[in-house]
């Protein structure tokens, strides 16, 4: 089998993302890409993931084509393509429809910066993408053009998206994102107005997630 290792470690994320309750039913999708080759490892279309084999994860090129396997590809597959395409800082991408951020999407509400977490993550406001068709590439335009350089976009009256140097690094993304999306939705229920973070503090907070959280090497 083609690029199995890949093939396998996305399916180990997509079950994740499942497991964690960020996706229901058969919506959502994973992917990640291969640099050399330009390969993309893609969940495939409608398919339990709970039954999922590594085989059953496509391989597909930058037009969308499929290059091994024997199911059809996710029908977000251009909304994978055109992040791969404009992002080479980015490696994995999820798509999940999980339910705080996919509430805010539907009010094209973004997440502001009222945790210490978001402006960690994201540098600022998790942005809100315009609806789009999805399954065409304007979806995956109107989304690029959300994201910006920024991890992750809500993508209004659908769900989100998540974007992350390799697939460990997007779900955690995904997972914050979904957590940030909560909190603020229960200070809206609550009837108060969230802090924000200051102007300055943002970019600080940024920069020490970038550099110097987790097990990255420590920056002299
Ligand atoms: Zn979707």
């Amino acid at each position: 089998m083609l690029l199995q290792e890949m093939r396998t470690d996305v399916l180990r994320y997509a079950q994740r993302m499942y497991k964690a309750g960020l996706t229901v039913g058969v919506s959502g999708n994973v992917s990640a890409i291969d640099r050399e080759s330009n390969t993309i490892a893609i969940t495939p279309s409608g398919m339990d993931y709970d039954e999922l084999t590594p085989e059953d994860i496509t391989l597909i090129d930058l037009e969308g084509q499929v290059v091994d396997g024997t199911r059809r590809p996710s029908s977000e597959k251009m909304l994978h393509i055109k992040i791969y395409q404009s992002r080479p800082d980015v490696n994995a991408v999820f798509h999940t429809h999980s339910t705080y951020a996919t509430a805010l999407a539907a009010m094209g509400e973004p997440i502001p910066v009222i945790l210490a977490e978001v402006a960690a993550i994201a540098g600022g406001p998790i942005p809100v993408a315009p609806y789009a068709r999805f399954g065409t590439p304007e979806f995956g335009d109107v989304a690029v053009a959300a994201m910006g350089d920024k991890p992750a976009a809500l993508l209004q009256n659908h769900g989100v998206v998540c974007a992350g140097k390799d697939l460990q690094k997007a779900f955690l993304i995904a997972v914050d994102t979904e957590e940030a999306a909560k909190i603020y939705m229960f200070s809206l229920m609550a009837g108060k107005r969230a802090i924000r973070l200051n102007d300055e503090e943002i970019p600080v907070l940024h920069e020490i997630y970038a550099t110097r959280y987790g097990q990255n090497p420590l920056k002299p």
